[in-house]
């Protein structure tokens, strides 16, 4: 296998790592190798905006499309302090596997500006967004890279990229970003289709293993959109949900959580937190260290690692958030057992509907929220059986199953074009 061509302190060098395994595995050859380690495009843009007091400030903007072997670039944009073009590259990298193991017609791509939105206005914000779409214009749209929201940005951040291409183009583009709030064109079903797949992934997984979700003991780290409706649903589904946490701390009740008493505590409180929930506390370590069949880590990156692996009770864990197991843990937790349904798979719900959001503004014509969800499963399912079946094939995790799948994908989209060199 060629040597990797990142340092590994870069996010996209770590990114690396688990696709290196599973190209390893599928013997690719170094030229698809070389392509596939290289994103197709990264565009710098910088973002001139009038603040509230008539002064103009300026901030970087980015956008990588890492591939488009298989459709249209797809992925959020980030408004973060912290936005970096490595950071950007690596969210594009795993968009692109996140699609292909999934079998959405789309590659992989993201977006962000290197911005605190905490100090900027709604007037700021719009005039902002709309000048980072405006001066993307000519490398996205429905037929060439489609955004959706990612951290800080939401449905009206995309509504207001929706409307500048629009103005733009002077023709209704709704088909240019996904997310959009449901009166001009988002679909239903959206907001709760991450927490929807998560829920369809730990029943599938259950199922392979001959167990039910019935009476199993759950914890959630993070009660945001994923988490909190990861909760519901799986308490819906007979489990028992005895641990949550959100930036506040751990709320821990062996007897089991009334999750839709938590959600209605968030929506009331103040910065719609679990602060005041009454249940036993618990620091946020040790919530991913009480005794439960499943943990569903939904808040942030790097939560499992080599200092707290050996302490994880579950024995099924589905990753709800983006990269919240480190490599070392996810050896560690492996080799001891525990069944790991990887990010790219668990949380593939929400592009999932955002490919129905697309295919409906396409067509014109808008489902039911039934008709949604009842696709998400069958797609979901079916893929998951695709996973389940090659980490058998290879003898690997369900992590090197899934990327195994999506790297073969891609590569077979590749080689099916041809590459036009
Ligand atoms: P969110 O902002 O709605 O929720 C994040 C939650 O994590 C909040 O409850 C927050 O209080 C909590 N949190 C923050 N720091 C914490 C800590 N140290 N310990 C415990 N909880 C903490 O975000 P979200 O949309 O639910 O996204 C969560 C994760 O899921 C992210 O990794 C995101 O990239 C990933 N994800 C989200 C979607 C989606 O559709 N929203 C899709 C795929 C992946």
């Amino acid at each position: 296998m060629p040597n990797k061509h990142q340092p590994d302190s870069s996010v996209f060098g770590e990114a690396i790592h688990y696709f290196d395994d599973a190209a390893a595995r599928l013997n690719l050859s170094s030229s698809i190798y070389r392509i596939l380690t290289h994103p197709s495009r990264q565009v710098i843009i910088s973002i001139p905006f009038a603040r509230d007091n008539g002064e103009f400030e300026v901030y970087t903007g980015y956008r990588v499309q890492y591939s488009s072997a298989r459709g249209p670039a797809k992925g959020g944009i980030r408004y973060h302090p912290n936005v970096t073009l490595d950071e950007v590259t690596a969210l594009a990298f795993w968009m692109t596997w996140k699609c292909a193991v999934v079998d959405l017609p789309f590659g992989g791509g993201k977006g962000g500006v290197t911005c605190d939105p905490n100090v900027l206005s709604r007037g700021e914000l719009e005039r902002l967004t709309r000048r980072y779409a405006a001066d993307l214009i000519e490398i996205i749209g429905p037929d060439k890279d489609v955004p959706a929201p990612d951290v800080n940005t939401n449905a009206q951040t995309m509504a207001w990229v929706m409307d500048t291409v629009s103005m733009h183009l002077r023709a209704h583009t709704p088909g240019v970003v996904t997310g959009k709030p449901l009166n001009v064109g988002g679909s239903r079903g959206r907001v709760e289709a991450t927490g929807r797949g998560v829920m369809i992934a730990v029943e599938a997984a259950l199922e392979k293993m001959g167990k039910g979700i019935a009476g199993k003991t759950v914890v959630v780290q993070g009660f945001g959109n994923v988490g909190s409706i990861t909760a519901k649903l799986l308490r819906e589904a007979g489990a028992k949900v005895v641990g949550i946490s959100d930036v506040t701390g751990g709320y821990h009740d062996p007897r089991g959580i009334d999750v839709d008493a938590a959600l209605a505590h968030v929506a009331k409180n103040e910065h719609r937190t679990l602060r005041g929930f009454e249940a036993e506390r618990v620091s946020n370590e040790a919530v991913l260290e009480l005794p439960c069949d499943i943990l569903v880590p939904a808040a942030l990156e790097n939560q499992l690692t080599e200092k707290n692996a050996r302490k994880i009770k579950a024995h099924l864990i589905a990753e709800g958030a983006n990269g919240p197991t480190t490599p070392e843990a996810d050896r560690l937790l492996s080799e001891g057992g525990v069944t790991i349904i990887p990010d790219i798979l668990a949380n593939a719900g929400g592009v999932t509907v955002s490919y129905f959001e697309w295919v409906q503004n396409r067509m014109g014509y808008y489902w039911r929220e039934s008709e949604v969800n009842d696709r998400l499963r069958e797609l979901l399912r079916e893929n998951f059986d695709v996973v389940w079946e090659t980490s058998k094939q290879f003898d690997t995790t369900l992590r090197g199953g899934a990327y195994t799948v999506a790297i073969k994908r891609v590569v077979d989209a590749y080689t099916t074009r041809g590459i036009y060199a």
